[in-house]
């Protein structure tokens, strides 16, 4: 589980991205609309997750 704050940055780094896209439906696991955990390029990984992009990492 993430911190609230991680989520937050999640948050605002994907309401500034350009790349910002939404992942599928059942992948959404944020109730923000805009979130890097809601973005088609975010990886889960052990610890967090990153951004195929290369433009976020929570770790
Ligand atoms: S996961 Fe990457 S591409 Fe998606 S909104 Fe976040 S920084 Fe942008």
């Amino acid at each position: 589980m993430m911190d609230k704050e991680k989520i937050k940055k999640a948050v605002l780094t994907a309401e500034s991205c350009s790349d910002y896209s939404d992942d599928y439906e059942e992948e959404l696991c944020d109730d923000e609309n805009i979130s890097c955990l809601n973005c088609r390029y975010r990886r889960w990984i052990k610890g967090g997750f990153e951004c195929v992009k290369g433009k976020y990492s929570d770790e």
